[in-house]
């Protein structure tokens, strides 16, 4: 028996036997549209009868470049199939069976594949229609409709040819719209049309035949491919064709379609959010060109219709268990289903209906943790516009449009009127908006590479939205007052003339458009569904999520967004402040340990105050702090400042005018000699694996002693203050016993001193980081002196590949990448073959050593969702990663929890 390569909607069951697999293995046979058909139709929902040819039959078609054998027979098997349910016949000018044939991939690429309506019509089907219907305006309408999109789609004629004839006849009528044309416009229309495509084919078959081809070809069209590789979506999946009955939202003023979310999927706020047309064909709501009316507006025209509609959505959403995008048509009043599939979603309106879900009982608490995207946690960081900047514009009266507010945050950059000039300025690094009357599949590159997108036309669910929404792009559409002359590429906009290049600042949450460049800011993470759902995280993870923070202030941030302490603070950073960088210089240049000590003495109490500041942000908490790590030239001017500085110094002396001027220039002359003189003896052909980290403490104790002094006198002073300081003292780029043992012991040392000083009794853990794969592979002795481990995953990977952290991301680790040497940046996603390895061997060490060892991650892999779950994997303590990622972390922690315990469950 040949393969099956159709399946009715009616049939799901025979695919479920077919399969014996899972939802998803329906969906890669059948296509998202197409799986949904069928289960829609398995629920009783009205959905039109059709047939859905499989993701299997495309793949055979594009690698034969033929239909498979038995395919044909079987399209025309379901056709029949079709008529008996309908009532009508396919190419019979009595009562004609009209289809349409579109396109349906596994996962859901909006507008990116091909759809041909109205397949069926010829001149004798078309008289059979018009005496069936009494409509002939509704039949020539939906005939020209059919040549334009077989031209298009299936000939690969230019749209424009097809419009000109629109144009020329709308402007001969002196009307506006197509719907004003009179019949005899129409029927011309359809004249020129076909002399446009002298190959359309009158006979149904053959429209049917060709159409179906063509979907399964234009898996392979440009925009496809292009907007797979955006979405990371398989180019060996297919699509499927779907062959439905038409049905007609255009029979009149008791007809009607349109497209809704059960929730918005701009908020999530629950309810009915869509647009609809009176009189109208699918296209014309989706393609934004004529202007929509809101959905609950149906409930007034219809409101048995819509009580059906508003039911409908309900059932659909408590089967599927999640918000759904449905697409309708009302035939004479008559509810049809077209299409429902998972709504797209802003990130904000992902977590309020995975929380909106659970809370009602449709989905577990765990499911709902599983439903956001680590990555979707960012949009909460999504830039908006300042407050007083927006008002400024306001009074200066820049606020110069609104329009729909369809993809939220902020975004501000230049006017690129088409998406290739959009795409190279991006690509220069300039912030781009792409403005544009509406965007089509084609624009797709331009929107990618845009900070934001602006149109005149189009509405909430126009592709701009779809793909803005998708993307996180701020988008604000159907700007009324934006008026685009894209030949002379210039466009008002409320009252402004605007040129390529202009500046522009909109906000797709609010849908307010400015001229000028606004500034932004990035908001606080306060939202209560977020809230929510990051509670339940905590609940699931097992990982501790701390922060890398160096101020007060971020600490503070860090433990708003969650934090449950510092695992790591990185102590060079304030000595590159102003007032203290000619300290910590006079202590690098120190000749004797006097003259070291003298200038450490000075930054001691800046230090303490630091980590005072720290210990109150986050009292009750581990507060990790390291030991000074960089090479200490990174503190000096360079050798080639101090030559320019002393060249300078000497042809200024040669012309100095009084005794006092040269004396001052010779005290600067001989510092800046002297200076260089301490460059070049700091000088490494490889700083970075030079004089740095453990090895500084060892050759400059007193450095050491003065940061132990500085924490602990500052945790005795919290605790005097009545906080709750919970200091630990970390030891950086360890690769020996010996090297932490000596510094160990000094840090020892004067933390027991002060204590003693002070009369206060705490505890201060002295711990290594793993950075090195030494230490990594004698983790077990470290672990003897060490009580507690932090992987510094940043030079762990550096010094594991050895390849320099700091010239990796401009080198040659890009054309690793382009060229699928690497999969992923190791710098960003920690290698779980070679650095996970050293991570893994190091943790068993450890704590084989010393069981109740704690064991972090401070690299920039701690912020990372992957990498996250790689920790999970190992038994890690906790991951530690910058402030804005806490939240992301939080939630990443709970994902490997889940994941480790297999796939959601469901009900
Ligand atoms: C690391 O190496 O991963 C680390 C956290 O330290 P730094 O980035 O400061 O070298
Ligand atoms: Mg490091």
């Amino acid at each position: 028996m040949s393969e099956t390569w159709v399946y009715r909607f009616d049939q799901l069951d025979e695919v479920d036997a077919h399969l014996h697999g899972t939802w998803d293995d329906v969906r890669a046979l059948l296509g998202g549209k197409g799986a949904n058909l069928a289960e829609m139709t398995r629920l009783g929902i009205p959905v039109p009868p059709g047939f859905t040819v499989t993701t299997a039959a495309c793949l055979a078609f594009l690698e034969a470049d033929g239909t498979p054998p038995g395919m044909w027979d079987q399209v025309v098997d379901a056709l029949k199939a079709i008529e008996r349910q309908t009532h009508k016949h396919f190419g019979d000018p009595e009562n004609p069976l009209l289809v349409s044939c579109r396109s349906g991939a596994k996962f859901s690429m909006p507008g990116m594949m091909d759809t041909v309506l109205n397949i069926g019509l010829n001149d004798e089907t078309a008289k059979g229609l018009i005496r069936l219907t009494g409509d002939e305006h509704f039949v020539y309408d939906s005939y020209r409709r059919l040549i334009q999109m077989f031209g298009t789609v299936v000939l690969g004629l230019r749209d424009e040819l097809f419009e000109h004839v629109l144009a020329g006849a709308r402007e001969a009528r002196g009307v506006a719209t197509d719907a004003e044309l009179t019949v005899e416009d129409l029927q011309g229309v359809v004249t020129r049309f076909k002399a446009i495509a002298p190959r359309f084919p009158s006979d149904p078959i053959e429209q049917l035949r060709l159409a179906v081809e063509a979907v399964f070809s234009s898996w392979n069209g440009k925009r496809a491919v292009d907007y797979r590789n955006a979405a990371h979506i398989p180019h060996d999946l297919g699509t499927a064709v779907n062959v439905q009955t038409m049905v007609f939202g255009n029979l009149g003023e008791d007809s009607a379609t349109g497209v809704a979310m059960t929730r918005s999927g701009a908020t999530g706020l629950p309810g009915l959010e869509g647009d609809y047309l009176m009189n109208a064909q699918g296209e014309d709501v989706v393609s934004g060109t004529r202007a929509t009316q809101p959905v609950e507006g149906l409930g007034d025209v219809m409101p048995a219709v819509y009580a059906e509609l508003l039911a409908t959505a309900q059932t659909l959403e408590s089967h599927y268990r999640d918000m759904q995008d449905i697409e309708f048509t009302i035939e004479n009043g008559v509810l049809w289903l077209l299409q429902t599939r998972d709504g797209k979603r802003t990130a904000q309106a992902a977590v309020r209906i995975a929380v909106d879900l659970a809370t009602e009982g449709a989905i577990s608490q765990r499911e709902a943790v599983q439903r956001v995207k680590p990555d979707q946690i960012d949009f909460f960081l999504h830039p908006q516009l300042d407050r007083d900047a927006r008002a400024q514009a306001e009074v200066e009266h820049r606020l110069c449009a609104t329009g729909l507010n369809v993809s939220p945050g902020a975004a501000v950059g230049v006017v690129a009127f088409d998406p290739d000039t959009a795409e190279r300025w991006a690509r220069d690094g300039r912030d781009v908006i792409l403005v544009r009357p509406e965007t089509k599949p084609d624009d797709v590159h331009g929107m990618l590479a845009a900070k934001g997108i602006l149109t005149s036309r189009g509405g909430r669910t126009s592709h701009a939205a779809l793909v803005a929404r998708q993307f996180g792009k701020p988008a604000v559409v159907g700007v009324a007052a934006l008026d685009i002359d894209l030949g002379a590429k210039t466009a008002t906009l409320g009252g402004f003339e605007l040129e390529e290049g202009d500046w522009v600042s909109l906000d797709g949450s609010s849908g307010e458009v400015f001229v000028g460049q606004l500034d932004t800011f990035v908001p606080d993470i306060s939202d209560q569904w977020l809230a929510t759902l990051l509670e339940w995280a905590d609940d699931i993870r097992v990982l501790g999520i701390r922060a890398n923070a160096d101020y007060p202030v971020d600490a503070e941030r860090a433990r708003t967004y969650g934090a449950e302490g510092i695992g790591l603070c990185r102590t060079e950073h304030m000595f590159f402040e102003s007032e203290r960088l000619p300290i910590m210089q006079r202590m690098i240049m120190s000749e004797s340990v006097a003259d070291r000590r003298s200038a450490l003495d000075e930054l001691l109490p800046m230090q303490r105050s630091d980590f005072l500041g720290l210990f109150r942000a986050m009292s009750g908490l581990p507060v990790i702090i390291r030991l000074i790590d960089p090479p200490l030239h990174e503190f000096l001017p360079t050798y080639e400042e101090l030559s320019e500085r002393i060249t300078d110094a000497k042809i200024r002396l040669s012309k100095a005018a009084s005794l006092e001027a040269v004396d001052e220039l010779l005290a600067r002359l001989r510092a800046d000699e002297d200076t260089q003189r301490r460059v070049l003896a700091l000088h490494e052909a490889n700083p970075m694996l030079g004089l740095r980290g453990v090895r500084l403490a060892i050759l400059y104790p007193e450095i050491a002693q003065m940061q132990a002094r500085a924490i602990v006198e500052a945790a005795c002073q919290a605790i005097e203050e009545g906080y709750e300081p919970k200091p630990e003292i970390m030891v950086p780029l360890t690769s020996d016993l010996r090297e932490l043992a000596v510094v160990r012991d000094l840090v020892a040392e004067e933390a027991a001193a002060v204590l003693a000083e002070r009369d206060v009794e705490l505890e201060v853990p002295i711990g290594t980081m793993v950075e090195t794969p030494r230490a990594a592979l004698v983790a077990g002795e470290l672990a003897t002196k060490a009580d507690f481990f932090s992987f510094g995953t940043n030079d762990l990977t550096q010094t594991t590949f050895g390849i320099s952290r700091d010239d990796a991301e401009t080198g040659f680790l890009l054309d690793y990448l382009r060229d699928g040497l690497l999969e992923q940046n190791p710098f960003a996603t920690l290698d779980p073959d070679g650095v996970g390895v050293l991570v893994d061997m190091a943790v068993t060490a450890g704590r084989r050593t010393r069981p109740d060892l704690d064991v972090g991650i401070c690299g920039e892999h701690g912020g990372d969702p992957a990498s996250i779950a790689w920790c999970h994997a190992y038994g890690l303590t906790y991951v530690s990663c910058s402030p804005y990622r806490v939240p992301v972390a939080r939630l990443a922690a709970a994902q490997a929890v889940l994941a480790e315990a297999g796939p959601a469950e469901e009900g």
